[in-house]
């Protein structure tokens, strides 16, 4: 029996680990937190990431490893690959952990970004702001997720209240200027690469965000199809030459009918989890398959689907469970401002027949705010 060890113990592992129960693979998940809500699903060894005790044990109880948590530090991910099989490989994982890194590599395979220049200083800062105007992001490098670790400059006169906010944090996880983008829609593209470099995407996503955490994404994109098929060409070359294996996302702004690069998330991703009921093969399987060396899947879709995501807490499940279409996810976790807890899908034959049971979730939940920017793209 083969045993997977996912380094992170979040909700991205405890999917993995359902994934998996009918491929007959084992997990053990590893995390500092011992309450980790994979931990429901898998054995577990608690410790920190950076802790070679742990990690031998790890490494001696697993066949291969993979990540739910992309900030493991690349260090060890490289330690680990010299005992065992690691997916996707530390290179790719370290380059993905780094915005400055990956918008590099962006630029050099030809898949367009917005304005960026690395920050160290304040005069550096100031330097940026003048290269690439106004309005811009100011982000940490590394160790930024959902928004976190981001400031918004919008006049000269915040750039010292920027700089006053994370400059602080430039020596340990350095700092990124980055244009603002107005965007008409946010999109990504979910995708998974085979070792043997087989590559396939799920149905383009577009994704709202709430306070720079996701709350719900469509799919397939309302989106022209020449569109959809470049933000699969650019998630291709991108896995191409990281010689990535397993899931990724590659999250992108459409502007003006042209698609800008955002980020690559080296693990399975909020935004494909309506692959679960919405499609052939889900993203946990498929990664699974991936890191295996096992065919993929199909990554084809059935009819239309969109995911909610539920933050900080639950809302009522019968609501969303009444619904035919409708696919409940409680991560098990204790409510908590700005956590992620669960997630809902609502799965259709087609477009036109979405509408209504999102409008009733919303309406039941108290959630039609939420809901509301999806029906509109949905014509209602
Ligand atoms: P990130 O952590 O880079 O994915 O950022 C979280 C969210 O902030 C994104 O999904 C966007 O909604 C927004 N955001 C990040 N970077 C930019 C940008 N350069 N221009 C406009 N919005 C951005």
């Amino acid at each position: 029996m083969t045993t997977v060890g996912i380094l992170g113990g979040g909700q991205l592992a405890r999917m993995m680990a359902l994934a998996g129960a009918p491929l007959g693979v084992r997990f053990l998940v590893m995390d500092s937190a011992a309450d980790a809500c994979a931990g429901q699903f898998a054995p577990m060894v608690v410790g920190d990431y950076r802790d070679h005790a742990a990690l031998t044990e790890f490494a001696s109880r697993v066949d291969v490893a993979t990540f739910d948590f992309e900030n493991v530090p690349a260090e060890s991910a490289r330690w680990l690959s010299g005992r065992i099989d690691v997916y996707p490989n530390p290179h790719a994982l370290a380059i993905a952990q780094d915005r400055l890194a990956e918008k590099t590599l962006f630029g050099e395979l030809g898949i367009p970004v917005p304005p960026f220049a690395a920050v160290d200083s304040l005069q550096s800062l100031e330097a940026a702001v003048a290269r690439i105007g106004l309005p811009a992001i100011l982000k940490t490098r590394r160790l930024g997720y959902d928004g976190k670790g981001q400031f918004r400059i919008r006049s000269r006169s915040d750039v010292a209240g920027a700089w006053a906010a994370l400059g602080a944090q430039a020596p340990r996880v350095g700092l990124i200027l980055e244009g603002f983008v107005h965007f008409e829609r946010e999109l990504s593209v979910v995708a998974v690469r085979s070792r043997s470099g087989e590559f396939r995407a799920w149905p383009v996503t577009e994704n709202w965000h709430v306070d720079g955490v996701l709350s719900a994404s469509l799919a397939p994109a309302q989106v022209d199809e020449a569109i959809a098929q470049q933000a699969v060409a650019h998630a291709e070359r991108l896995a191409s030459a990281l010689d990535y294996v397993g899931v990724f996302a590659l999250e992108l702004f459409l502007r003006d009918g042209s698609l800008l690069a955002n980020e690559l998330a080296p693990r399975v991703h909020n935004s494909g989890h309506w692959t679960i009921e919405g499609s052939e093969t889900s993203q946990f399987e498929n990664h699974l398959r991936a890191v295996l060396g096992r065919p993929l899947g199909d990554t084809r879709m059935r009819g239309i689907a969109c995911m909610l995501n539920w933050v900080g807490e639950l809302p009522e499940a019968d609501a969303v469970l009444g619904e035919p279409g409708g696919h409940w996810h409680d991560y098990g976790k204790s409510p908590r401002d700005g956590r992620k807890v669960g997630h809902a899908t609502l799965c259709a034959d087609d477009a036109a027949l979405l509408g209504n049971p999102l409008r009733r979730v919303g309406q039941r939940l108290g959630r039609e705010e939420q809901v509301a920017p999806v029906i509109e793209r949905l014509g209602g």
